[in-house]
């Protein structure tokens, strides 16, 4: 099996976590756990970028030092590991690791044919951290932020992506670097049509207010928050280290052959996929194998801010607390879609959790461990024929695991999560239909017994499947379909409380 490697961004640390953000980490918790579950070896990697000039300048609103501000809110987002159950195997902080510094300064001296000093005049976002032509504004304001760029004149290095526009593109066509879903990709194969202009991969340190990397040789300069952000996913690795063979992670994860998966937001897509693989070539690295990119969620209709009003409600860690790590997870993976954005809503949470966990799959678990408790004093029958009207049931436990796989190896969670759902929800409509009370009523032991057991295959086929999703219920759910050593289910205990008042 290949070693998988897999990452979310490095968000800026200007605020708290907010939900948005929640998104990408439960992904890739799901995709690393769904490739730890199948025996590949997997390294889950996520960080905070605190070297952003963003975060100086929060800081400085908040009346707060810029260490102190950095390390509060780097300590929020580390916190979601926990909140979320996310199985992070890393977790890199851009100002504080101190793997990150040495092997920046390797990166860019690994860089040196393409780097080169130059006086430039542009418009300058600080939400985003770059430079934008007037061409690329919205009636002069950042498309993304909605705000008046600043002019600025300085002495910068750049870096010479001119020269990476066929390499990258072919790379791209040629499925090396896989960029999902196609519209993505599309739309970085227009930017590289459209060409490449250099761009600039420093700051002067005093605007920079002295935060951040200064440039190898040129103190006077601080390395660019996105050149120094983008080279965390080989920093942690251990790049830079150990001279030339690098660390031995790095070998392992990056140099050799298996998989290499960043996850992120169309916001950043510029960066992922045609700086840092241009910074990669130039540096003489591997590509990475694919980058999958999500959209954006809004809250009741309107764009999340980080520190708006009501930004406080829409943490995950403080929606996880009150509602529960499943529920904010189900919420993220059934109901964001593939392409296109998603509007979340504490009353869409609690009614999916609702209609899908308690009343669906939690009923279908609590009914069956009841029945085999009452009729079959807690034993399992044994293995028997599909029960008449347990065709739709047996094929969704069937297909259920084939079925995730192909959704995950499309970055589709809504599908891989529907496979999952099927088995409650037919479930559920098999006990309505066939009614096991009546069955053992009228004493028929032997259709009683097969009911019972597809239905106990369909609530253990539902934990198992659960797995990388909702990894605290699947847990719940497995101890309830699993018999103690005298052969026993336990008694029937809810695996789902209901969230609505
Ligand atoms: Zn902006």
């Amino acid at each position: 099996m290949p070693d998988t490697y897999i990452t979310t961004t490095l968000p800026y640390v200007n605020a708290r976590p907010h939900i948005g953000f929640a998104l990408e980490l439960v992904q890739a918790d799901v995709l690393a756990r769904y490739h730890r579950g199948r025996g590949d070896a997997v390294r889950f990697q996520a960080g905070t970028d605190d070297n952003s000039l963003k975060n100086v300048l929060a800081a400085g609103s908040a009346g707060v030092g810029v260490r102190e501000f950095v390390d509060r809110n780097a300590e929020a987002f580390g916190a979601l590991g926990g909140a979320l159950s996310l199985s992070v195997d890393d977790f890199i902080r851009t100002s504080r690791d101190p793997r990150h510094r040495p092997g920046v300064e390797a990166f860019w001296r690994a860089c040196s044919a393409d780097l080169y000093r130059q006086r430039y005049t542009g418009l300058y976002c600080t939400g985003c951290e770059q430079f934008y032509t007037p061409a690329e504004l919205l009636h002069g304001r950042c498309p993304e932020h909605e705000t008046e760029p600043e002019p600025v004149n300085e002495e910068n290095w750049f870096f010479r992506l001119s020269r990476y526009a066929a390499p990258l593109r072919e790379a791209i066509t040629t499925g090396r670097l896989r960029i999902e879903p196609a519209g993505r990709r599309n739309e970085v194969l227009a930017l590289i049509d459209g060409g490449l202009a250099d761009f600039s991969v420093s700051r002067p340190a005093t605007r920079a207010g002295g935060w951040g990397i200064p440039v190898p040789g040129d103190p006077g300069q601080v390395v660019y928050v996105w050149f120094d952000a983008l080279c965390n996913y080989v920093t942690a690795l251990g790049y830079g280290q150990g001279g030339p063979v690098h660390g031995e992670a790095y070998r392992r994860w990056w140099a050799r052959p298996g998989s290499r998966v960043h996850l992120l937001g169309k916001g950043v897509l510029r960066f992922h996929a045609v700086y840092w693989p241009a910074m990669l070539l130039a540096s003489g690295q591997q590509l990475p194998t694919g980058i999958f990119v999500h959209d954006y969620l809004t809250a009741g209709g309107r764009k999340i801010s980080k520190s708006g009003a009501g930004a406080g409600a829409l943490e995950p860690a403080a929606l996880a607390a009150e509602y529960g790590a499943d529920a904010v997870r189900w919420w993220l993976l059934r109901e964001v879609p593939r392409v296109g954005d998603a509007d979340f809503t504490v009353e869409r949470l609690v009614a999916r959790a609702d209609d899908e966990l308690a009343n669906g799959l939690g009923n279908l678990v609590n009914r069956v461990v009841a029945m085999i408790g009452r009729y079959r004093a807690g034993r399992i029958p044994a293995p028997a024929p599909v029960p008449p009207g347990g065709e739709d049931l047996d094929a969704a436990i069937r297909q259920a695991g084939d079925l995730v796989g192909a959704a995950l190896a499309d970055f589709d969670f809504r599908q891989a999560t529907a496979a999952v759902w099927a088995i409650a929800d037919e479930g559920n409509r098999f006990v309505n239909r066939v009614r096991p009370w009546n069955l053992a009523k009228a004493g028929s032991a032997g259709r009683l017994d097969a009911v019972l057991h597809l239905l106990a295959r369909a609530c253990a086929a539902a934990g198992r499947e659960l797995g990388p999703f909702l990894p605290d219920a699947a847990a719940r759910v497995t101890a309830q379909c699993t018999p103690d050593g005298a052969g026993r289910l336990p008694d029937p205990r809810p695996v789902f409380r209901r969230l609505a008042p």
